[in-house]
């Protein structure tokens, strides 16, 4: 069958469940044709092909049957465009005839092949008919508000009924729906048609009399519901063919989507051996927390998703793991069983090759592959089966970062009922960085799925509704002011207010910024530990009372590594009475082998680091001490203790986490070390207290690296103590608890608004 109908009204409208019923039904239909029937013009039906929950039209009859066009290449349908176009006097002729009526308002809209004005009933005389004859035009008046002037002919109906016959469909499968007098010509051909609930009294008395006319009781796509059924369209057993939603719900409250396990594998002689993370720092064990008995041996029923490879030689793959049955006795793991080829594409090298350099605002670097990501649709595709066949009734689904886009888009679809959160851990561009990623109409649709979506600091998400808003038009509903908590007008990645709530098709989204805290235990503990006293003790001795520029990250494009080498050469040939009294210690974790784009930037840096040494070294001090290898975290945590100066320069960075860690072991051993940091990094929007620098500014690193080295004991003290107080506050539990507060206050006010009921 032929499913033509108009949308707002008729099929954007009616009862949520309703909706989802009938947008499944076409889903699993692939029989039946869509036909958008729209007083919209073309440029305002996009943004509903970027909602995942709404399916996608077979063609698109837009502009009041003015355009029409293939809904999936979104080519004009032809001959019919055409002969639409030679009956179009053309915009500017219009409009200029039209001018001699002021009391028109030309509609501030989207508009093809039509000219559409706002209009009082009283004012849609004989003379506005007279001058569109004139025009060899047609008026069409609808909604008492709006009048359109089209090509003579064109009517949404007539362009429908040639596209009909044009195409050689068979009208008896043909099932039109509409809602206002605008869809009246709809039902002049003859075709079945349905004037949904609630529809507009003018197109209810016309259609009375019309034998093959429902009205129906039920709005929107309830309306289309019951005439399906009414007209026995789908066979005899029509609508109810469909059943009821194919998901059974799972036991897990809580479900996570990470792309890592909680526990480490190796495949040891055929055989999977599990581990404890060696390094478990970061957000892991604070995820892993939620699922910890209490005093009284309860615990939440959890699952956590995480892709494993799936190794031809291993034969019996356990999709189900326990992960820790004594620390969490409910918490499983779902393996996604993924082939090493899948990974490769997915995670090492679609993931850092296209959105990585793109997301940090290297575009140019960013290299897209439409195979890729038909490979990272599939694999976001079983990471959302697997979290929908965990999830209980109405459980919360914690998905994580930029890998898993596009979960959201498949989930929401299995699990209406569902709480959807996304954080997202790594920086977020503005639109004008963002729209060069050739799907990320289909990105957002999926991001918008979710209740809530976190970032790190305000600017992310302003950065995301900028990038929103460039794909469909949405309402802002909330700000909140990003005083005190986070910089304004003092970093380049401030910002004074940011957006809390918005709404979209529909939909609301909470969006928030959550930035990632430090475990504040963790690092205490290790600094308590006798091993990490006797590796400083050692330090001190080596260092013999020269002063420690630290510099800590992994070896990326991102991180500025390269500019900091340079400023610090040009540090030591300006200031040569800092020769001797400063050495600069630089940790730079190296990427994985296959990452075959790192390597001439760990050649550039090596030739620089060389450099300075062969150019500044004297017997028994070295200006420059190079680490390429990563150093356990207990190490690293030993070094912020000691260092005087911290020196992190990244170009641009989600958040940073080193800077937080500095502050938290020099705040907790009473240091007074300076933190100079990047005004680019997540992490300076928060920090208040770090002496900020402009990587991008080569004077500005030399000269702020020598303050931070020169600085006065009262002012250091001051500064750290501000940041320790920030960082020991704001730790990893208060961020895991503030995001799920986020999560619970947006699933608690509505998250689906009222449809616009516009008169199209
Ligand atoms: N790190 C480590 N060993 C090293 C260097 C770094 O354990 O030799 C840790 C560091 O303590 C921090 C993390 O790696 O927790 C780096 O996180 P950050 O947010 O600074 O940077 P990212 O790598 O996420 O861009």
């Amino acid at each position: 069958m032929l499913l033509a109908t108009d949308l707002d009204g008729t099929f954007l409208a009616g009862d949520t469940e309703e909706r989802h019923q009938l947008y499944q039904l076409i889903a699993r239909h692939p029989d039946i044709q869509l036909v958008f029937v729209t007083g919209r013009g073309l440029e305002t039906v996009l943004p509903l092909l970027s909602d995942p929950s709404i399916p996608q039209p077979d063609y698109i009859i837009c502009d009041v049957g003015a355009t029409v066009c293939d809904g999936h290449t979104r080519q004009a349908v032809q001959p019919l465009q055409s002969q639409i176009e030679g009956r179009w006097p053309g915009e500017q002729a219009v409009a200029a005839a039209m001018e001699r009526f002021p009391e028109l308002e030309r509609q501030a809209t989207p508009q093809e092949r039509r000219c559409s004005y706002f209009c009082r009933a009283g004012d849609v005389t004989e003379e506005v008919h007279r001058v569109a004859a004139e025009l060899d035009c047609e008026v069409l008046f609808s909604a008492n508000t709006y009048l359109d002037i089209l090509p003579k002919g064109v009517n949404k109906g007539s362009t429908l009924k040639a596209f009909i016959d044009s195409q050689k469909i068979d009208t008896e499968q043909v099932l039109v729906a509409g809602d206002t007098i605008n869809d009246l010509s709809l039902f002049s051909f003859g075709f079945k048609g349905v004037c949904v609930g609630n529809s507009e009294p003018a197109l209810l008395e016309q259609t009375k009399g019309l034998a093959r006319v429902l009205h129906a009781h039920r709005t929107g796509c309830g309306g289309i519901l019951e005439a399906l059924a009414h007209f026995g369209f789908l066979g005899p057993e029509g609508v109810a063919a469909l059943g009821t939603p194919d998901y059974k719900p799972g036991k897990s409250d809580m479900v996570i989507v990470y792309h890592r396990l909680p526990y480490e594998e190796t495949v040891v002689k055929g055989t999977v051996k599990r581990q404890r993370h060696q390094s478990p720092n970061g957000i892991l064990p604070t995820l892993l927390s939620f699922f910890e008995k209490d005093a009284k041996g309860n615990a939440q029923h959890g699952a956590w998703i995480a892709w494993s490879v799936k190794d031809p030689k291993i034969k019996n793959f356990e999709t189900h793991t326990t992960v820790d049955v004594d620390r969490y006795p409910n918490l499983i793991a779902s393996r996604v069983a993924l082939t090493k080829s899948d990974v490769d594409i997915f995670y090492k090298s679609f993931s850092k090759e296209a959105f990585w350099p793109l997301l940090h605002t290297f575009w140019e670097r960013a290299r897209f592959r439409e195979d890729h990501w038909q490979v990272y649709l599939k694999v976001n595709q079983k990471f959302a089966e697997a979290a929908a066949a965990e999830a209980a009734e109405n459980a919360i689904i914690w998905i994580h970062d930029y890998n898993l886009w596009m979960v959201p888009a498949f989930l929401r679809e299995m699990r209406p009922d569902v709480r959807i959160a996304f954080f997202h851990h790594t920086y977020f561009p503005s639109a004008d960085i963002f729209n060069v990623v050739p799907w990320r109409r289909a990105i957002v649709g999926s991001l918008l799925q979710c209740d809530y979506v976190g970032f790190h600091i305000p600017r992310q998400v302003e950065n995301f509704v900028d990038v929103v808003r460039g794909v469909m038009p949405i309402r802002v509903l909330e700000r909140q002011s990003c005083a005190p908590r986070f910089l304004t007008y003092g970093c380049a990645m401030g910002l004074d207010e940011v957006t809390s709530v918005i709404e979209s098709n529909g939909r609301r989204v909470h969006i928030g910024a959550n930035p990632v805290g430090v475990n504040i235990e963790r690092i205490n503990e290790i600094l308590r530990s006798d091993k990490t006293q006797a590796q400083m003790a050692e330090l001190r001795t080596q260092l013999k009372g020269l002063r420690l520029i630290l510099s800590v990250e992994r070896l990326d494009y991102t991180k500025g590594i390269l500019e900091k080498m340079q400023a610090y050469e040009r540090l030591l040939a300006e200031n040569p009475e800092l020769h001797r009294k400063i050495t600069l210690i630089s940790i730079c974790v190296p990427a994985a082998r296959e990452m075959t784009i790192y390597r001439s930037l760990q050649t550039q840096i090596e030739q620089v680091v060389g450099r300075i040494n062969g150019r500044f070294a004297q017997v028994g001090w070295q200006p420059v001490q190079f680490f390429f290898r990563s150093f356990p975290f207990e190490e690293v945590v030993a070094y912020y203790a000691m260092a005087d100066v911290m020196w992190i320069t990244p170009l641009r960075d989600g958040l940073n986490l080193v800077a937080k860690e500095f502050a938290a072991a020099q705040g907790i051993t009473s240091g007074r070390g300076v933190l100079v940091l990047s005004e680019f990094a997540g992490a300076a929007a928060e920090l208040k207290g770090a002496l900020l620098t402009n990587p991008h500014d080569h004077n500005d690193l030399v000269s702020s690296i020598y303050l931070g080295i020169t600085m006065g004991r009262a002012e250091s003290e001051d500064r750290l103590r501000t940041m320790y107080d920030i960082v020991r506050y704001n730790d990893i539990r208060h961020w895991s608890r503030e995001f799920l507060e986020a999560v619970e206050q947006a699933s608690t006010k509505p998250s689906s608004a009222a449809q616009p009921n516009e008169a199209a």
